[in-house]
């Protein structure tokens, strides 16, 4: 009873003694907790946590028990499974921070609280983004129906440079003929992956880390599964035709959809990749240039 009430009392005390800046620490501490776990929901990372709950709750009951041997093992793993644990999930660590680094992103930051700036500088860019996205959606058209394989990296925040560091330098303005001809497969930089970069053809040729996701669809192959390897440790975007079935598929943010078609692909990439929609008139003045009609 005696500890009853003084457990009361001590709460009683807690709550007086709560100001602003606690409940300021216990936002923060929730903030990182929730995100802390909606980063590692449904990845490989997931497994690991739930196995290090159930050998500390082992380790709570051994020392319960004071079962001394299990104790002290379990002890020890703890101590070298934390390094173990870096070394083992180095890409899910560094692509939770690559997140939280993108999330304080200044220059979106910037955007958002001053409004967009528009200056000819970044009207030029967008209209070069947009010249890119055209000549990658009518290149996948043409190399789905070809059956050509393509594996294309739209370059974001994340920069690209190691990636771009294992193929070609290109540098050349986007346009179909290019593209479907570097994909190619008797040109000689038809393998790998090519880069876009600020709406140029960066880099092609170029080999991107293998996904080790075991969840991933038995049938996808080596490209398909580069593709997803490449979302998982960046923010680009990934676009892939299928040299099996002619399929287009989009890898983001580590999951990968399928089935595009020259609509949808179109539609997802500019929402993606500009920063504003484009206005109707623009589109239909591409493509009526190209002789092409669009609904
Ligand atoms: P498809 O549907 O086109 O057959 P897939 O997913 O079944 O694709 P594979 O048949 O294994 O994949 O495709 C092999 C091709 O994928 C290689 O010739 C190469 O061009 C490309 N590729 C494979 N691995 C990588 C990688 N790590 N980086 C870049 N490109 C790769
Ligand atoms: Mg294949």
């Amino acid at each position: 009873m005696g500890q009853f009430v003084t457990f009361w009392t001590a709460l009683g005390r807690l709550f007086q003694s709560f100001q602003l800046k606690d409940l300021l620490d216990v936002a923060l501490v929730s903030f990182i907790i929730y995100n802390a776990i909606k980063l590692i929901r449904e990845t490989r990372a997931a497994q690991l946590v739930k196995g290090i709950i159930l050998v500390a709750g082992v380790w709570l009951i051994a020392l319960a028990f004071n079962l001394y041997v299990m104790t002290s093992l379990l002890q020890y793993l703890f101590q070298f499974g934390l390094l173990a644990v870096v070394v083992l999930f180095q890409p899910e660590l560094r692509r939770a921070l690559e997140q939280i680094g993108r999330s304080g992103n200044l220059n979106d930051a910037g955007k958002k609280f001053f409004g967009t700036q528009r200056n000819w500088k970044s009207e030029e860019r967008e209209t070069r983004k947009l010249r890119g996205i055209i000549a990658i959606v009518d290149s996948c058209e043409a190399m789905s129906k070809s059956k050509t394989g393509a594996l294309i990296v739209f370059e974001r925040h994340t920069r690209l440079g190691e990636i771009i560091n294992t193929g070609t330098v290109v540098n050349a303005v986007p346009s179909a003929p290019i593209i479907c001809n570097i994909f190619f497969n008797k040109a000689p930089l038809h393998d790998g992956a090519m880069i876009i970069r600020d709406g140029m053809v960066y880099a092609a040729g170029c080999i991107l880390p293998l996904t080790k996701d075991e969840t991933v669809d038995i049938n996808l192959g080596t490209r398909h599964r580069a593709a997803i390897g490449m979302s998982e440790n960046s923010d680009a975007v990934v676009v892939v035709v299928s040299e099996e079935t002619g399929q287009i598929s989009i890898a983001l943010n580590s999951s990968i959809t399928r089935n595009y078609t020259r609509e949808t692909l179109k539609e997802k990439l500019c929402s993606l990749l500009l920063e504003e929609p484009v206005p109707k008139k623009k589109w239909n003045g591409f493509f009526s240039k190209r002789g092409r009609k669009e609904s």
